[in-house]
């Protein structure tokens, strides 16, 4: 039988990705849903193309174009509560969690709390509220298969193992556009030059968070959800060349990697499949010619969000959802161009810094740190 899959974010770079993966696995997998924020022409391009039987969209002034586009037979919905109940009543086998933000929080959390399977690229959600998450996991039974690269490469290594013999993960980054830029240099640095991602091609708010790294502070705290290990257990590799995607280190010196070609297909494919591998369309390493592959540790100084992300992570508690969500809020204001983008990272510190955090926060404590955060944001950047 085939997989039944919904994509949650399928118009964006994850989105499309796993829509080509599954137009090459027909026999494997069949889209059952999708849904989106507000490109509306684009969701009902692929709702025609897949047969899809339910779309969702998120912003709710675009249902009348979207119903009037889709194949008469699509159910669509619309608003947040739309998205979710798509996700509660669609008859599915796993849920592609590709929203951008914490905005792909209810979705995810929707997903869990029934059971079904998630391949969860959206990192933000366990960032908010991946003390909520991982006790749903195992309390209704569901796989989470992380589709984020480094985590996709620890979910395989740590196959080679038992959880008591890891000793330590490393992921690997590849530096982003800035990698050898100075602090003075990388603070006048424009959008267009953040957008210039040097190995990965994503959309606009991660490949902004790989210029900072707040990406790999994010994932720091995805790891130690995901992984169930400590901070101090996760350590960040700089590799430029992205091609050994992460390690884990066991407890006898070990080191397992995966490595394969800079392609996001690969690690989605993975959590489509999954606990199979198939033949795919994704790039594919090439060893006929000499390769180099170099690492390097990160320079803290230059790139003050990794300690952050330490930070927040040892803290626990809300502070995830109010680093990330500060985060969010600064990068929406690099991109608009009113702030450098130095500040992204002294923004996110200060509001962190004026956090008082909360200890085992239910879901509204978290969401209420979120709009504080971006309250604190908009309250240091006006005027
Ligand atoms: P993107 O901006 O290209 O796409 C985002 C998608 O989310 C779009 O379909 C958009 O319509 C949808 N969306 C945004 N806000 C929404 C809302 N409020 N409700 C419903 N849908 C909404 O982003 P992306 O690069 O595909 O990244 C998606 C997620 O995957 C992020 O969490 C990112 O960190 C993670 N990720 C991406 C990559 C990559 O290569 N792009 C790699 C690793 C992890
Ligand atoms: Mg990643």
């Amino acid at each position: 039988m085939r997989k039944r899959i919904i994509v949650l974010g399928s118009t964006g770079s994850i989105g499309r990705a796993a829509l080509d993966v599954a137009a090459a696995l027909k026999e494997q997998v069949s889209l059952v849903g999708l849904a989106a924020r507000q490109g509306w022409q684009l969701l009902a391009e692929q709702a025609q193309r897949f047969g899809v039987p339910v779309v969702a969209i998120a912003d709710e002034r675009h249902y009348d174009h979207l119903k009037r586009s889709c194949p008469s037979g699509t159910r669509v919905l619309a608003g947040g509560e739309g998205l979710v109940e798509l996700v509660n009543t669609a008859e599915v086998d796993l849920a592609l969690s590709a929203i951008v933000g914490a905005a792909g929080l209810p979705a995810t959390l929707a997903a869990v709390g029934r059971g079904i399977d998630v391949g969860l690229a959206n990192k933000e959600s366990l960032v908010v509220a991946g003390a909520l998450i991982m006790p749903l996991v195992r309390e209704h039974g569901s796989t989470l298969i992380p589709v984020d690269s480094e985590h996709s490469a620890v979910f395989q290594a740590l196959m080679s193992g038992r959880p008591r013999e890891v000793r330590r993960i490393y992921l690997t980054a590849s530096g982003g556009p800035f990698r050898t830029w100075s602090r003075e240099r990388m603070e006048r640095a424009t959008v267009e030059q953040a957008l210039q991602h040097p190995t990965w091609s994503m959309g606009p708010k991660i490949t902004i968070d790989s210029a900072t790294m707040m990406n790999k502070a994010l994932e720091i705290i995805e790891a130690t959800h995901l992984f169930g290990v400590s901070p101090d257990q996760v350590e960040v590799l700089v590799h430029p060349e992205s091609i050994v995607h992460s390690m884990v280190e066991f407890r006898d010196g070990s080191l397992v990697a995966q490595l394969s070609a800079p392609d996001m297909r690969t690690p989605i494919q993975y959590a489509m499949t999954y606990p199979q591998r198939m033949p795919g369309i994704a790039a594919r390493l090439e060893w006929s010619q000499a390769r180099r592959l170099h690492f390097e540790p990160p320079d803290p100084e230059r790139f003050p969000a990794l300690r952050l992300g330490y930070e927040a992570a040892r803290r626990g508690g809300t502070s995830g959802a109010v680093l990330n969500a500060a985060n969010e809020a600064a990068v929406e204001r690099f991109r608009a161009g009113t702030i450098p983008f130095g500040q992204i990272i002294r923004l996110s510190e200060r509001v962190l810094r004026r956090h008082r955090c909360v200890d085992e926060p239910t879901l509204a404590q978290l969401m209420e740190a979120d709009a504080w955060a971006r309250a604190e944001v908009d309250a240091c950047t006006r005027g």
